[in-house]
């Protein structure tokens, strides 16, 4: 009776088999492929599509007409990626969405980033998304992005993969760190000093910024693009380091950019993974800009959405608000995994904790849940029913005691547009850090959740 009443959840991997063991092993080491080939959205559309191809997807056109089985993808100015299985109901009856995002935290290039001082060649930054600017200093990053030039050719850059140069940003040394030291954590590093080391060898024939001139020379060997071209550029700086195992047992994945590829790659591998035509038309978006915003012709707040899901109704003469409305979106994105280093900001009872499955999201926001979508109970149950059914693994997942901060993601953009959204998604220690953590047995239930999600 005590056990029928009481709700005591239980750790996971308490709970698996060998052979689940195996499954969660599988999917993770493609997820570790996935990471180290997305570090960038731009990154992952490309290997979505890629991923997608081979499974058949075929590029989607304004003018298509569907029949159910049909599996498409609209690549969004490439970053931003949505993928349909057309259902065999008719979309009047709603759609089954998982929504999450590919853009990560990182150090974006100024338009003018190129600049030498005292014989040492850098490229200025600007952040993108939130970060603690003191944990991106000291260690190996890579610089991926591409050149758009005036004759409308574009160059992909990556620079410092495998055993390629890395660059730097750098700090004092402790013996010259005194004052450094009293200051607050936020700001013992600005932003104006995130700026990356490139080089120190000058080119013997300079009088003036031969160091920057040699650097420029290299920059255009390689890529054929001039320092003006930086104007038209969008190249980010990125943590060097490959996914890998944190733990003696192997239990986790130590990786940047988990947040949110963690969800993303997880949408992207179920609507692939469909063997079976789904009833309700499934639809997989891995959004840009979400970490400033969800703004712009990328993120989620884009009409592109619309413009997609209105062509899908348009070739089964319905209306778009009807099938919107009632539709349902699985808001899918990480979430604060509680960290028995740092109690004193979580609420114990209601933090997801790591390998209790996918953590659910009833509101996110901050202060009296400002500027979340808060799903309704009814939303909750329905999940808590699909999930239960596919044996899916989910705890419930609070963001950290109450008016200590908060968070936001692109749940409130879609229940916005009149769906049923909830957000939902994998517990991460370090979220925003430039290596962040997740459990490999919460990867593969959000894996597992994201199928009952197209299924519905
Ligand atoms: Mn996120
Ligand atoms: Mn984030």
């Amino acid at each position: 009776m005590k056990q029928e009443l009481l709700y005591k959840p239980k750790n996971g991997l308490l709970e698996i088999t060998k052979e689940d063991k195996k499954h969660i092993e599988e999917y993770c080491s493609t997820y570790k492929k996935f990471l180290d080939a997305g570090k960038t959205e731009r990154e992952c559309v490309r290997e979505g599509i890629r991923l997608a191809e081979e499974k058949g997807f075929k590029e989607f056109k304004h003018d298509m007409n569907f029949v159910a089985g049909d599996k498409i993808y609209f690549n969004n100015r490439g970053k931003m990626l949505i993928l349909a299985v057309i259902g065999k109901n008719s979309p009047a009856e709603g759609i089954q969405i998982a929504a999450s995002h590919i853009d990560s935290p990182r150090l974006d290039l100024k338009p003018n980033p190129l600049y030498e001082d005292d014989e040492l060649a850098y490229l200025k930054t600007h952040y993108y998304g939130g970060i603690r600017k003191y944990q991106w200093v000291t260690i190996p990053l890579e610089l991926h992005g591409m050149v758009a030039l005036k004759d409308g050719r574009e160059v992909d850059v990556v620079i410092g993969e495998n055993d390629e140069p890395k660059l730097v940003v750098t700090d004092l040394l402790p013996h010259l760190g005194a004052e450094q030291n009293k200051k607050s954590l936020a700001e013992g590093i600005t932003g104006e000093q995130l700026n990356l080391l490139i080089g120190s060898e000058p080119d013997a024939d300079q009088e003036r910024d031969a160091v920057k001139f040699n650097v420029m020379k290299l920059l255009y060997d390689k890529y054929g693009f001039t320092e003006e071209d930086f104007i038209s550029a969008e190249l980010e700086a990125v943590p060097a380091n490959k996914a890998i195992d944190i733990g003696l047992d192997s239990s986790m994945i130590g990786a940047y950019g988990h947040d949110d590829r963690v969800c993303s790659y997880a949408a992207l591998r179920a609507i692939l993974d469909m063997d079976e035509i789904p009833e309700k038309t499934s639809i997989c978006v891995l959004a840009d800009k979400e970490e400033i915003g969800s703004v712009g012709v990328t993120g989620m707040k884009t009409n592109a959405f619309e413009t997609f899901v209105e062509d899908i109704c348009n070739a089964f003469g319905v209306s778009l608000r009807h099938c919107l409305q009632n539709s349902f979106c699985l808001s899918a994105d990480v979430t604060a995994a509680y960290d028995p280093n740092f109690p004193e900001v979580f609420d114990k009872r209601n933090n997801a904790k790591l390998n209790y499955g996918i953590g659910l999201c009833k509101y996110t926001g901050a202060r009296g849940k400002s500027g979340a979508s808060d799903a309704s109970a009814e939303t909750v149950a329905y999940v808590r029913r699909i999930f239960d059914e596919a044996g899916v693994k989910w705890q419930m997942a609070d963001m950290g005691r109450v008016d200590v901060g908060g968070g936001g993601t692109v749940a409130l953009d879609m229940a916005n547009r009149n769906i049923d959204t909830i957000d939902a998604g994998v517990p991460v220690l370090s979220m925003h850090a430039p290596f962040e953590v997740v459990s490999k047995f919460d990867c593969y239930m959000t894996y597992k959740a994201m199928k009952a999600v197209y299924i519905g």
